[in-house]
């Protein structure tokens, strides 16, 4: 008979004890708008790239005024190579609306974080618990991972959050909100280095003695996540064409961005994407810029 859910917790909890990473977004201390921060780049990529990229960018902008007082481009600039250029923008237009409507300070809730640009269900979920300590389910990638394979003794969940797993997440919380908020980050981190969706190490795991997909004798999934692919993608045009403005001072010339990139119609269609998107200004004089 497997484990009832609230066995998992002291499990997990002493676990990351022993084996969480020092991540600098959860020294104690660290204001809201870091951990924002480091949510917003920790979405889209890894651990590893986004250390030196969080660390010069609260360097530059320790608060959210100073972000606003620079250009949207200066943010897409600092961004570098960190990829989902989007998320600077959004980053950008989220320290304006804090600055100028909450007085330089990040709202603690949900649902004001929620109506901030670029801010969805998950981070706002994760920074009201792990900058304002307050009680809600957080479900990231590695959280639903870990909850499919505990309790629906599935490899993988599926593609999009379910209401049945956010009712799962909010009936494993602790009743103490620190407690809680605690648990979010060790299953997090369980998922992030033991429950990995590759080759998950079972016998090392604090909670495999409650785990239905252990159980179940770890049955493969139908379909399995599959990866994005980059080279000669859209998005990897779009990437090159930034990467020249961001490492111009002045505007460019069309031919400074023509030789970054050979197919012609794939590069206009990437050009008037990052357009689109806020990323470049085209400019009168028909050059481009970084957004100002
Ligand atoms: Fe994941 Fe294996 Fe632990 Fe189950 S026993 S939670 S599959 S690492």
């Amino acid at each position: 008979m497997l484990a009832m859910p609230s066995s998992y917790v002291q499990p997990v909890l002493g676990w990351y004890a022993d084996n969480a990473r020092d991540l600098p977004w959860r020294a104690p201390g660290v204001s809201p708008w870091a951990v924002l921060v480091s949510e917003i780049m920790l979405q889209q990529t890894p651990v590893s790239r986004v250390l030196p990229a969080y660390a010069a960018w609260l360097g530059r902008w320790p608060t959210p005024a100073a972000l606003a007082a620079d250009p949207a481009g200066e943010a897409v600039r600092q961004w570098g190579r960190l990829g989902y250029p989007r998320r600077a923008l959004r980053l950008h237009e989220t320290a304006t609306i804090v600055t100028e409507k909450h007085g330089g300070e990040l709202p603690s809730t949900y649902q004001d974080l929620l109506a901030l640009p670029g801010i969805g269900a998950y981070t706002a979920a994760a920074v009201a618990v792990f900058a304002f300590g307050r009680k809600h389910a957080v479900l990231d990638t590695n959280v639903r991972r870990v909850l499919a394979r505990l309790e629906s003794g599935r490899e993988f969940p599926g593609a999009q959050v379910s209401a049945a797993e956010y009712r799962l997440a909010e009936s494993l919380l602790p009743d103490d909100a620190g407690v809680a908020a605690r648990w979010s980050v060790a299953v997090m981190e369980l998922g992030a280095l033991m429950c990995t969706a590759a080759s998950p190490n079972c016998p090392e795991c604090p909670v495999a003695a409650g785990c239905a997909w252990l159980s179940a004798g770890r049955p493969a999934a139908e379909t399995r996540p599959v990866g994005q692919t980059y080279e000669g993608t859209d998005r990897q045009c779009r990437g090159r064409l930034l990467a020249v403005l961001r490492d111009s001072r002045e505007p460019v010339n069309q031919a400074r961005l023509d030789a970054v990139w050979a197919d012609d119609v794939q590069r206009a269609r990437a050009l008037d994407g990052l357009v689109a998107d806020g990323l470049v200004d085209p400019l009168p004089d028909g050059r481009f810029a970084l957004p100002a």
